[in-house]
């Protein structure tokens, strides 16, 4: 039963991570955190019994630990919600791709900056399904006469704890699930 895991909150209720058992407990004693959310059932040692909690929140701690976003595919379609920014289709991760929007055979003539500056970036890159991708090919969007929803961007913070709905709805996790997690469905 010390295995189980326990939703941790900043001292502003936010999720900041999530631990074992064992850990919270450790919190708890040293009056490093209190308990939130208690389930019905105790830990027991000779000395102490202690309601087993399945959320706690940290006295001294309230800010969250940031983290730059990695520049890669999946975050790129994260950023993008899945959705293809060329027909607004949302498609599974399989169908997807990036594409540069300006693209390398054009960067420099285009925009007068080297490979280097700017080609391989959040704001060059926008998630495509693989059918607009191969249709655009190597044109210029107003050569194809296609418009971005939005300018791209660097995500400037994505969910640090990503989670399974229905783990958080099994252990009551959902009403402090707001803000700092990403809700996913498992398929089962
Ligand atoms: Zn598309």
């Amino acid at each position: 039963m010390l295995n189980a895991d326990v939703l941790i909150l900043n001292s502003g209720f936010v999720p900041i991570r999530i631990s074992s058992l064992k850990d919270a407990i450790c919190l708890l004693m040293s009056d490093k955190a209190v308990p939130v959310l208690e389930e019905d059932r105790y830990v027991r040692s000779p000395s102490v019994s202690i309601r087993v909690p399945s959320v706690i929140s940290l006295v001294d701690y309230s800010s969250f630990p940031r983290r730059r976003v990695a520049f890669s595919k999946l975050n790129i379609l994260y950023r993008d919600d899945m959705q293809c920014q060329y027909c607004g289709e949302r498609f599974t991760v399989r169908d997807l791709t990036v594409d540069h929007i300006i693209p390398r055979s054009r960067w420099t003539q285009v925009t007068g900056k080297p490979m280097t500056e700017g080609f391989s970036s959040w704001q060059n890159i926008v998630c495509a399904c693989r059918w607009c991708n191969s249709k655009k090919g190597s044109r210029l969007l107003h050569e194809v006469g296609w418009n971005l929803p939005r300018e791209p961007f660097e995500p400037e913070y994505m969910p640090y704890i990503v989670l399974s709905m229905d783990k958080a709805s099994k252990k009551g996790w959902l009403p402090f699930c707001t803000f700092n997690v990403r809700l996913v469905h498992m398929i089962h």
